[in-house]
């Protein structure tokens, strides 16, 4: 199968109201070129450098979405072009994107990162954190950085009952913060393993790499 086949499969199967974001990490400008040609224009990447490079190569019309772990020393880099930040996991980081944003006169979207995963290795606030930084009031006010909603990876199990509870949970977390923050729209949960069951779960956004590109090989 093509990279535009997969594309195309892949997005036939997304009911109205879920966008993709295609993760082309790892993946040469020439793969990303092929699905931009076949219409597609949202891309997720994960490493700074990367992106910076891909978007220096690549049509401005692309919409480029961080989907790693973002230090905070380096939002400088993409602040003039990056469209939506999947990992925002503290409220430094949200700062600093909202001052590099001012400099460039743009509004940067973005997710806060909810760690909803047993595992403990993966970025994010606990859900009681979340709920206390959003209940306190404590988000601060800050035009340049928009939050637009929630992002959460579920645990690395075959356990498909695991992941569904985890999405779920998510997804409860999404609907009570969206009560007291109505502007967000945005449950960034799925990759190629789990979007399925993601969607089911309430997903609006979900983040495919492997399955559209192949598999990756970081050697
Ligand atoms: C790599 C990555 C994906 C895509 O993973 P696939 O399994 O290749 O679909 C999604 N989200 C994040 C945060 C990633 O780092």
């Amino acid at each position: 199968m093509t990279i535009t086949d997969n594309l195309a499969r892949i997005k036939k199967g997304l009911p109205p109201g879920v966008e993709l974001v295609a993760v082309s990490k790892t993946k040469p400008v020439e793969d990303i070129l092929r699905a931009y040609n076949s219409g597609h224009l949202t891309f997720g990447e994960n490493k700074v450098q990367e992106m910076v490079s891909k978007w220096e190569q690549l049509p401005k019309d692309i919409q480029w979405h961080m989907i790693g772990h973002l230090q905070r020393n380096k939002v400088k880099y993409l602040a003039e072009f990056v469209s939506l930040i999947h990992g925002v996991d503290s409220l430094k980081l949200l700062r600093e994107i909202d001052k590099q944003a001012k400099k460039h006169n743009r509004v940067i979207k973005c997710l806060l990162q909810v760690h909803i995963a047993e595992e403990d290795t993966k970025f994010g606030f606990d859900p009681d954190e979340l709920n206390e930084l959003v209940e306190s009031k404590e988000l601060p006010q800050l035009p340049n950085a928009q939050i637009v909603g929630l992002m959460g990876m579920a645990t690395f199990t075959e356990d498909q009952l695991q992941i569904r509870r985890e999405f779920k949970a998510l997804k409860n977390l999404f609907d009570a913060v969206n009560a007291q923050l109505p502007e967000i729209s945005i449950l960034s949960m799925g990759m190629s393993g789990d979007y399925e069951i993601a969607i089911e779960e309430g997903s609006t956004m979900v983040r495919i790499g492997s399955s559209i590109f192949g598999s990756r090989n970081y050697s």
